[in-house]
């Protein structure tokens, strides 16, 4: 028998909820799109969206909580599907020398590069680590940010990235956000491995994911497929291991150049691909014909100061869902604003506001294998939502920068 929708009423006609909101235009993002409901009403029960629609058709709720925004839309709450945010130290001094004349060169003969992240965040404990990333997690979480994606990567070694994924965990059990944890030991090549990647994908393969799996510590295992960092061969022994340990995968793919790690990881069914600055139309398609969401990350691309843009016009022909990140990291998008993001998006990619709000939301989502209970307003969906006091969904996108005041509700309650 299908579970009724409704808690059995007391007497005839009465339905509980624990909570109903309301006074506001409710930006469903239905199937990828605005679908505002015009003076919307929203009941929750148990964390999950119970109704959602008009407010004059709304049923007669029983609630002792009831909320009037007085105004102002509400969004599902923002889903942010690729970050490094776990790392030792931070690179602002490198950024600083730089930008007074100081050479990759001479700053690399320094240590510094993202050897330096690894050597800060290897030297760092589990204590540290968690404390520096809740810093930034909080500022994310501020703007409306209600399930986030971390990365391992910055340990590159067997002890080190499982202190990464277990503060990446510890995050997701003392913070009001669900967080899905990663595995991204093929992130780099390890200085006591120069020269010796294949060795070093032997220990991920071997040694490292099969702890991974048994410890429960990811949801997914990611690789960073370039010259400078692994192959596609190297990629697919990861990618061979992840699914014979039911772990299902993802790839930083084609950002720097076109090696066609987008289609090797269609080819895995992965849940997505991303950056994508390089792919091509065979790769777009063989994304499309195997439901492989692309993960577009203008944090990046903007302080790389790149030039090749994502083709957002063949993921639209081919019907691929983009994806909009912040990826989070302390080397090439220290980017603690998801909603600055989109603007990005649109302004440098091209893509529409709608575009880019699906990007944060229901395709977020469906990059996590997430689309079935997160990403949009809809009854049985997670009821995260937020509130903002704008008029129309575009605002989100359009205000660059500052910190717009919201409302974050996660699993029904207001996080304060
Ligand atoms: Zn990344």
């Amino acid at each position: 028998m299908a579970t009724p929708l409704y808690t059995p009423a007391a007497h005839e006609g009465e339905l509980y909820c624990d909570s109903l909101w309301f006074g506001a235009d409710i930006v469903t993002m239905h199937d990828g799109r605005y679908n505002i409901v015009e003076d919307g009403a929203l009941a929750v029960k148990e964390g999950r969206i119970l109704w959602v629609g008009p407010k004059h058709q709304c049923p007669d709720f029983i609630t002792e909580h009831k909320t009037d925004f007085g105004g102002g839309i509400v969004t599902p709450g923002l889903v942010d599907c690729h970050t490094h945010l776990v790392f030792g130290g931070d690179r602002s001094a490198e950024f600083e020398q730089r930008l007074n004349g100081v050479s990759y060169a001479d700053i690399a003969a320094q240590g510094g590069g993202i050897l330096s992240t690894v050597n800060a965040t290897r030297e760092a404990t589990q204590q540290q680590l968690f404390a520096q990333a809740e810093f930034r997690l909080r500022t994310l979480l501020a703007e409306g940010v209600t399930c986030i994606e971390i990365k391992s990567g910055y340990g590159l070694s067997v002890d080190s990235e499982l202190k990464m994924l277990r503060v990446i965990r510890e995050l997701g059990a003392t913070q009001s956000v669900d967080v899905l944890s990663t595995c991204l030991a093929a992130h780099a090549v390890p200085p006591e491995f120069k020269g010796k990647a294949d060795d070093y994908v032997t220990l991920i393969c071997d040694t490292l994911l099969p702890l991974v799996a048994s410890e429960g510590l990811a949801d997914a295992v990611d690789a960073f497929c370039e010259h400078l960092a692994f192959s596609p061969d190297q990629v697919e022994r990861v990618f061979d291991k992840a699914h014979s340990l039911g772990l299902p995968v993802k790839l930083h793919a084609e950002q720097l150049s076109s090696l066609h790690g987008s289609q090797l990881a269609a080819r895995h069914h992965a849940l997505s691909a991303d950056h994508l600055e390089y792919a091509t139309e065979s790769d777009v398609k063989a994304m499309a014909e195997n439901g492989t969401v692309a993960v577009l990350l203008p944090g990046a691309f903007y302080l790389l100061r790149e030039t090749q843009v994502p083709p957002v016009a063949l993921f639209r022909r081919y019907g691929v869902p983009m994806a909009l990140a912040s990826d989070a990291n302390p080397g090439t998008s220290p980017a603690l604003s998801l909603r600055l993001m989109l603007n990005m998006a649109c302004t440098l990619f091209r893509m529409t506001p709608e575009e880019a709000l699906a990007g944060v939301t229901c395709h977020g989502a469906q990059a996590l294998g997430l689309g079935d209970s997160h990403g949009t307003l809809a009854a049985g969906k997670v009821a995260d939502f937020v509130h903002w006091p704008v008029k129309r969904p575009a605002e989100l996108v359009y205000w660059l920068g500052g910190q717009l005041p919201c409302t974050v509700v996660y699993r029904g309650e207001s996080r304060l």
